[in-house]
């Protein structure tokens, strides 16, 4: 451990008289309240706050920042207080602990969606200083280097988050070296594989390369002697992330990356840069398109370099930065760079990296608009994701192109299952628009709703998708068995047993089942006929109703007279609600069915039940298996009216005006149309088949006979198939 003139020494190397008192009273202090405190690691607690210390000498930061360093964990891992801070150190550092004690207890609730208000808050604080960034970030890089006692998984969380902000936030200071630690880090932990194989890749080509370096090295530097200019040359390592950035981003291979060779040139004017330029773009070829002058037209973040490639000796391809010491200096540090010695924060002001992060916090703290800071951050450190919120204020972090559907799933599974609508910003909106960033998405929602199978085709999130499919999945195995089960009673009950579902565990290797569930869907799915089931359970009995059916007369007698709601019947028959029901049913697309009407199920084995009223020709004409004819009933929930499909045909005469006459009609007697097909005119007259959503029989019947009243229809009538 560092010990205390040594970091009084490592000050007093960039300061010129610095503040003895207030660094070793800080030491002692901090030291002594966090006593026999152990980090993860077993090492004493005291060494965090000291590493931290040091890393912010290494950024030539004055002695109040040091001291905040050394003090920054005592409020909230210690007995110390602010008051007590205040007294022995002076408001202004008790001020910068106290912020940054703030930001500890951020670290330890946050979560993917909580990122946006973390970083929100953090830029807030550090509005009243800087520095609490530089010590937070300081802080940062201590951990991620000592990460690896932790849990797998909150070392991934600690590592996502890193690389989400804190590398980004070091990158916008300028702080390149920071940068780059802090992501070199947490790669390593956010993607463990792919770091071992780049790592394994880079150390191979540094092993075949060394004599190619020295050897380029040597060149430059032989030139630079020649010509007096009295410069640095240092090869510039490959960092792992940046190698498996460029990989992604560009798609490049790891050859196509590796002949690339890095060195930065150091110089002690801006004169010697450019003579160093001309230098070598005279003796080797420049690759075209990679020239950037970074002196004359500084980053925002106040790098400056100026950048190119040439062919080297060996005709690879040599990228050089060439720079000023103070140039350097800037790179590395940021706006540390210009933190003044004495004066504290005034000389960050100096910055042009401080004065652009400045007006981002101004504006935060203006408006404490979520919209406004998010509007103003993305572009740089989200760029790929939209912030939503929810009605109590949650922020909701999504990838670009989320629905309220995603949205519903990200806050919860249950809430997205049971979405059927939603509003956003006070709207009702359809559930499948996008969301941007700042929308407040209110989910509306139903307990009987199950996600729709075709919505996994419009989330963007992996979460909503595996849900929706797990959800339709298991509500359309639910909807068979339902119907398995309402299939059983039937033939049972019709077989002169009762169906008790238990029973079947009794029978369920010879059905080849593992579970009474299975069987119930199987049957429900037409893959198991229900006299299957009653002989396995009753070997006596004969099936006497098996075979084929011949014809619909020796059928339709069976079928019971009034398949309408009559209380009698609902023992034997199978009750309809509708398309979104528990059972998986369709209606007749010849002509549809609907309330009122008598009704015939027809069971497709794999797809369900199709409805056709029981006068329609498909019944008469059908030749399948008779099992596969079902005697269903309409069973109507009042609270969830719901419409049917039924079809008419329309004779009326051609002129003008006939077919907004009869769009009319159906629409004043609140019939819905579907489809609308024309048959070739005959003469003077149109004829048209009419797909109509209704209520119940009464209403189809209504709508036929006020249309039938219209002058311009020669004929209406109802279509079955
Ligand atoms: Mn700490």
């Amino acid at each position: 451990m560092m010990r205390q003139y040594e970091l009084v020494e490592r000050v007093a190397s960039y300061i010129a008289e610095p503040d003895e008192l207030l660094l070793n009273k800080a030491y002692v202090y901090a030291m002594q309240k966090h006593g026999e405190q152990k980090r993860a690691s077993g090492d004493p607690y005291f060494s965090h706050p000291l590493e931290v210390a040091a890393i912010l000498t290494e950024l030539h930061l004055d002695e109040e920042t040091i001291a905040v360093a050394l003090l920054h964990d005592t409020i909230e891992d210690t007995d110390a207080t602010r008051r007590e801070i205040d007294e022995l150190f002076g408001e202004k550092i008790g001020k910068l602990v106290e912020g940054l004690t703030k930001l500890k207890r951020l670290d330890l609730v946050s979560q993917q969606a909580k990122q946006a208000e973390n970083l929100r808050r953090l830029l807030l604080a550090v509005s009243d200083d800087i520095r609490v960034l530089l010590v937070k970030l300081a802080d940062r890089l201590h951990n991620m280097r000592t990460l690896g006692i932790m849990r797998p998984e909150k070392c991934r969380r600690i590592a996502t988050e890193t690389m989400e902000i804190y590398a980004p936030l070091a990158g916008r200071m300028g702080m390149q070296d920071l940068r780059d630690e802090l992501e070199e880090l947490s790669f390593k932990y956010i993607n463990p594989e792919a770091y071992s194989a780049v790592i394994g890749h880079l150390e191979a080509l540094a092993e075949k390369n060394r004599s190619l370096t020295k050897e380029i090295t040597g060149a430059l530097e032989r030139r630079l002697k020649e010509r007096h200019i009295d410069a640095v040359v240092k090869s510039r390592q490959k960092k792992p992330y940046s190698v498996f950035r460029k990989m992604e981003l560009k798609s490049l291979s790891f050859e196509q990356l590796s002949d690339i060779y890095g060195f930065r040139i150091i110089v002690p004017s801006v004169e010697d840069c450019y003579r160093v330029l001309g230098l070598v773009h005279t003796d080797w070829k420049m690759v075209p398109g990679r020239f950037k002058d970074f002196i004359s037209v500084p980053k925002q973040n106040d790098y400056q370099s100026i950048h190119t490639t040439v062919f080297g000796p060996l005709s690879q391809r040599v990228e050089l930065q060439i720079r000023t010491r103070e140039m350097h200096e800037v790179a590395e540090y940021g706006i540390a760079a210009h933190a003044s010695y004495k004066d504290g924060e005034d000389q960050f002001a100096e910055s042009k990296a401080y004065a652009s992060l400045r007006k981002t916090i101004e504006q935060l703290a203006e408006g404490d608009n979520p919209e406004e800071f998010l509007e103003h951050t993305k572009l740089e450190l989200f760029l790929d994701q939209v912030f939503c919120f929810t009605p109590k204020g949650r922020i909701i972090a999504l990838p670009k192109g989320a629905t309220p559907i995603d949205f519903a799933y990200a806050v919860h599974t249950d809430i997205g299952n049971s979405c059927i609508g939603c509003k956003l910003n006070g709207k009702i909106m359809p559930v499948i628009t996008q969301l941007n960033n700042g929308d407040e998405v209110e989910i509306i929602r139903s307990e009987s709703q199950t996600p729709p199978a075709a919505w996994e085709s419009v989330v963007v999130t992996g979460k909503a998708r595996s849900s929706i499919r797990r959800a339709s999945r298991q509500a359309v195995h639910r909807q068979y068995s339902a119907l398995g089960a309402r299939m059983l009673e039937r033939a049972f009950s019709d077989a002169g047993y009762d169906f008790v579902a238990k029973t079947l565990d009794t029978v369920l290797p010879r059905l080849a089942r593992r579970s009474v569930d299975d069987v119930l869907s199987d049957v429900g799915r037409g893959e198991i006929r229900p006299r299957t089931v009653i002989k396995s359970l009753y070997p006596d009995f004969e099936m006497a109703n098996s075979g084929l059916a011949s014809s619909a007369n020796q059928l339709l007698p069976e079928i019971p007279e009034t398949s309408g709601n009559t209380p009698g019947e609902q023992g034997k028959t199978i009750p309809i609600r509708g398309l979104r029901n528990d059972l998986p049913v369709t209606f007749s697309n010849e002509g549809g069915a609907v309330p009122g009407d008598k009704i015939v199920g027809i069971l497709t084995p794999g797809e369900g039940i199709t409805i056709y009223p029981s006068s329609s020709s498909v019944l008469s004409n059908f030749k399948g298996a008779k099992d596969d004819l079902l005697d269903v009933r309409w069973d109507i929930d009042v609270k969830n009216r719901q419409r049917f499909p039924a079809r008419i045909k329309v004779l009326a005469a051609n002129l003008p005006g006939t077919l907004a006459a009869i769009a009319s009609v159906i629409a004043e007697h609140d019939g819905n149309i579907q489809n609308l097909v024309m048959k070739v005119p005959v003469e003077d007259f149109t004829e048209m088949e009419i797909d109509i959503d209704v209520w119940d029989l009464s209403h189809l019947t209504s709508i036929i006979t006020h249309l039938k009243d219209k002058e311009v229809t020669t004929s209406v009538e109802r279509i079955t198939g």
